[in-house]
């Protein structure tokens, strides 16, 4: 279970930016082209802050659908099948625009 790990690294991470702040909650913004399901990653988060200085401290997940794009016609598009092809003209090469990432995008402090 990958999402395990994840969560030791980003555990790592939020301790080194909090500073030893209690933080309340922490938001990460996940592609869909992630192979990471939400509700395991919380999971684990949970299990994996219950013994640390991080317990409570709550994960947000914003899921980020896969955007890609038409190199022949530029027509963009939300990834809803595991096929690349444009659905407007029949040759066009796609490249991924956005769903490949990964991030703490904020953390909540409590107040001092
Ligand atoms: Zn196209």
């Amino acid at each position: 279970m990958h999402e395990l790990s994840i969560c030791n690294s980003m555990v790592g991470i939020v301790q080194q930016y909090a500073e030893g702040r209690t933080v309340r909650a922490v938001n990460v913004r996940i592609g869909a082209m992630r192979q990471i399901v939400p509700e395991t990653l919380i999971y684990c988060w949970s299990l994996v802050t219950e013994t640390s200085e991080l317990m409570g401290a709550e994960l947000l997940v914003e899921r980020i659908p896969a955007r890609i794009r038409c190199s022949a016609c530029g027509q963009e598009q939300v990834l809803d099948k595991p096929v690349l092809k444009c659905d407007s003209c029949p040759d066009g090469r796609m490249d991924l625009v956005e769903g490949d990432e990964f991030l703490i995008t904020s953390l909540e402090l409590a107040e001092v």
